[in-house]
Formats: structure tokens, sequence, C-alpha cells
């Protein structure tokens, strides 16, 4: 069980966007797996019934949840919104996040009345609990979801000022440390890609940066043997040292496909995987997070590309039959099943029947599908998002990108372009390759979480270790 010397309490601190909720409790989750480590989880009323249900596996005894308020009355976000999936908008953001600065008088109060804290992760995007932290007088660990490509890529960017002055979207731009990797200004969102940024959203990214580089370390969802060139290069030469203690969704493995379950506990879309896991067919699965936003036009294409496809496919997507065009569900019943619920997305990417997955790539999803040895057909949206597309597609191979209708990272795909990709990924020699590379991977991702032997176990350990020592020297 590694060699924990002493008691820890943890404080952990997600922002409420279900991308940074699921891996942070799965940290909780992996943590509570060793002797005498207790947590608290901060979160928000709201965000309560989903974090207790996430943790209602876990000892009652070592984890404890506290919620402190969401403030009121902030203006554009409506009254009850209180993580960023139930936002009107995600350009509302910047007005969410900085907010949060609000729940400090309270967050707090609360520690005041905690036991002693040995360490805290907290969200990159709670950039303010960098304070609390060292007025309590324990180290903060920073927690973005991002890995260590996208880290050292951003990095190199921003200290090589490559996007300073480049007028065309597309160009390719060659990164210094990295000479293979060409990104264009269209990998980036704003505030980093403006000339001259200034306002809201540059002066909360500072903030957020600042107070990152100020902490203790950052908690990376990855394992080295993923990436370890990135890993190395940012512990060389980025700031604070990076830990990688992934990919947390193997803190709890899903059941095997194997294991009998009650047919009447399964949801509908299970239900409809295991049919076409009888019949010998495979499936696409389709989904693209819990916040991006695709326009009519775009879901419209989306919908013909899949049905003029002809695979199987599962989409999962919160948007109403008419978005999709008149009468598409009726024409693909059989072969293609919309849900509209939240699903337990790790349980469809381990079912024996999902060959493929069209993703936005979200680094939760990304990773959830490496480990079900799932490859992945990239279709980036927002965030760090296009990195972790060149990632899975130019540098680790274990999948495709969709094909945009001027070659862009981010543009418009028409339902051809969609199709052919769809094909090429389902059926095609490029797939199959994919195929076999993330399925070498999955072996590699469950060896790096063995319980005291994988290095993110052993790299978790080592975490407690050294925080152990800094109580002590206190
Ligand atoms: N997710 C899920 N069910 C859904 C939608 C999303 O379990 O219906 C989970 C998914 O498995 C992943 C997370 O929500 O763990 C989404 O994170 P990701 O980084 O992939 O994308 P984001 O939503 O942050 O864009």
């Amino acid at each position: 069980m590694g060699s924990i010397s002493s008691d820890h309490h943890v404080v952990l601190f997600p922002f409420m966007s279900k991308g940074h909720i699921i891996p942070i409790l799965n940290l909780a989750q992996l943590l509570l797996r060793r002797p005498r480590v207790t947590v608290t989880v901060f979160t928000t009323p709201a965000n309560r019934p989903f974090t207790s249900k996430f943790l209602s596996n876990s000892s009652t005894a070592a984890c404890s949840i506290v919620d402190i308020p969401y403030p009121e009355n902030v203006p554009e976000i409506p009254a009850g919104v209180e993580s960023t999936d139930r936002l009107p908008s995600m350009s509302l953001y910047v007005p969410f996040t900085r907010a949060t600065k609000l729940m400090q008088p309270h967050f707090e109060r609360a520690l005041e009345s905690l036991p002693r804290v040995s360490f805290m992760v907290s969200d990159g995007f709670l950039w303010w609990t960098l304070d609390s932290a060292n007025k309590f007088g324990f180290p903060r660990f920073v927690f973005y979801g991002m890995n260590n490509y996208a880290m050292s890529v951003s990095r190199s960017v921003g200290q090589n000022r490559l996007l300073s002055g480049v007028q065309s979207d597309d160009e390719l731009l060659i990164l210094p440390e990295f000479p293979w990797i060409k990104i264009t200004k269209k990998d980036f969102d704003p505030p980093i890609t403006d000339p001259e940024p200034k306002g809201p959203d540059f002066e909360l990214f500072i903030d957020q940066i600042v107070s990152t580089s100020n902490s203790y370390g950052v908690i990376v969802n990855s394992f080295y043997e993923l990436e370890p060139l990135f890993a190395d290069h940012w512990n060389r030469v980025g700031k604070p040292k990076s830990w990688c203690v992934g990919p947390l969704c193997l803190a709890e493995l899903p059941p095997k496909n194997e294991e009998p379950k009650n047919e009447l506990s399964k949801p509908a879309w299970i239900k409809w995987l295991d049919r076409k896991l009888d019949e010998g067919r495979s499936v696409m699965y389709v989904a693209f997070g819990s916040q991006a936003e695709i326009s009519a036009q775009q879901l419209k294409e989306i919908a013909t590309g899949l049905e003029q496809s002809k695979v199987n496919f599962l989409w999962v997507i919160r948007k109403a039959e008419s978005e999709l065009g008149d009468g598409f569900e009726e024409r693909v019943k059989g072969r293609g099943l919309v849900v509209r619920d939240w699903v337990d997305q790790k349980e469809i990417l381990w079912h024996g029947s999902v060959q493929g997955f069209l993703s936005h790539c979200g680094w939760n999803s990304t990773l959830e599908s490496i480990c079900a040895g799932v490859p992945i057909l990239a279709w980036p949206m927002m965030a760090e998002q296009p990195l972790n597309a060149r990632m899975v597609t130019e540098e680790i191979k274990l999948g495709l990108r969709v094909e945009t209708c001027d070659g862009s990272v981010r543009g418009f795909v028409k339902w051809q372009g969609l199709e052919k990709t769809v094909r090429e990924l389902m059926g095609g020699e490029k797939g199959e390759k994919a195929r076999t590379k993330v399925k070498e991977l999955s072996e590699i991702a469950r060896k790096a979480m063995e319980e005291g032997k994988g290095s993110s176990w052993r790299c978790l350990d080592m975490l407690l270790d050294e925080t152990c020592k800094l109580e002590q020297h206190d």
C-alpha cells in the first residue's frame, strides 16, 4: 500500500463543471483507497447531490462533503445555476467564474472548523483558493484537467510569443522546443489569440496563471508512460512541478461486460448496445461532452453524415429532435440511437460493441476512450481540445480527425467529410491502426494505476509522503 507514514487530511475543491468535478471526485476515491487518509470535498448546494451520489461507495467515515453557497444575484447568471453545463451560454464563463471569489469568506469559515489540513487540491479556475491555503498554512496543488502535452505546448506558445503578429488563423507555426509539432492560431481561444489582450477574460486568465505558478504543484490527470517527453519537459522548465496520477477515471473500474447484471437496472441504451453485441455489430459512440455549443446547421450535417455512413451509432446529445432534421430518428431506427439523458459514459465506452468514439476531445472523454481501448474520431471545439486532438492524431496516433471544409482545426464539417472519416475509423485501414495502438495504451494505462506498483499510484504515494514531511517541518 505504499509508504505513507502518517495521517492525511486532504481538502478537494473542484470547479463547478462536470469535466472538472468528475476527475477530482475520482481523485477523492483514489485517496480514500489508502489507509489513514481522510478527505473533505467542497462543493455548492446544487452540486451536492451529484457529488454525494458519485462518492456513495466510498467510506463515509473518511470522506465528508461541505457545501458553501454560490453567490446570489450575479449579473447575467440565472438564479440557481451553479455549474457551467447549466449556463445559457459558455460566453458567461467569465462572470460565472469571477463570482466564485465571493465564496472565499464561506470557504475560510468552513476551513476554521475542519481538522488540520495536510494539503489541498483545488481547481485552477478557483485562483483565490491559493490565498486561503496561504492564510491557513497548507500547500495548494492546482488541478486543471489538462495533460502535459497541452501544458507544454501552451507554455511554448506563450514563452516564444508565437501568436503575436500572426495574421492568418491557419498559418502553421513551429514550436522551437518541439520542432515536429506545428500549431495554428485556431488551436487557441481568446484571450491568448488577442493581439492586445485586455478586459475581464484576460484579467481572469492572468489571476489564474499567477495563482498556479505560485502553487506547490499541479495534479495532472495523465500517466507518465503516455507522454514521458512532455512530462519530463514540463518538470525541467515548467512551474510548478507536475504530478501524473491518472488516468483518474480508473479510480473505479467499470464492471466487465461478462459480469451478469440485472437486466431491469440497465439503462435502455445499454440494452441496445447488448443487442448490437449479440448481432456482432460494432457501434460508434458520438458525444461532445457536457458543454459544447453546436450550431443548428452543424447538427443537421452531423445527422446526415451519420445517416449516410451506414454505421451503427449511439449519439448522446442534449437537443430536441427538430434540431437533428425532421424524421431523422425514424429513418435511422434500429441502426442509430439518440439519447438525451445523462449517461454513464465510461459504461458505454467499455461496452464490447463500441469500437469508435466521435469526440470533442475533452481530456476526460479522451482518457476514458484510451482506457477503454476505443479509437477516436477527433472533432475539437473549444478550450484545449484542439491541442488534445493534435496529441491524439499526430503524437500518439490513436485516432483520426474529422474532415473540415477548409481543412482547418475548427472549420465547419459538411456531412460528406464526416461520413468519409466515420467510415475510415470504423472500417478502414487507418482506423484499424489507431485501434491497435489504443488497445496497447489501455493496457499501459491500467498498469500505471495498479495499486502499490503502477507509476501513477506511486506518484500519488510520493506526493503524500512529501506533504507529510512538509507538515513535520512546520
Ligand atoms: N459525461 C458523462 N455523461 C454524460 C456527459 C458527460 O458521464 O452524459 C462525463 C464524461 O464521461 C466525462 C465528463 O462528463 O468524464 C466530460 O468531460 P470532458 O473533459 O470530456 O468534456 P467537457 O464536458 O468538460 O467539455
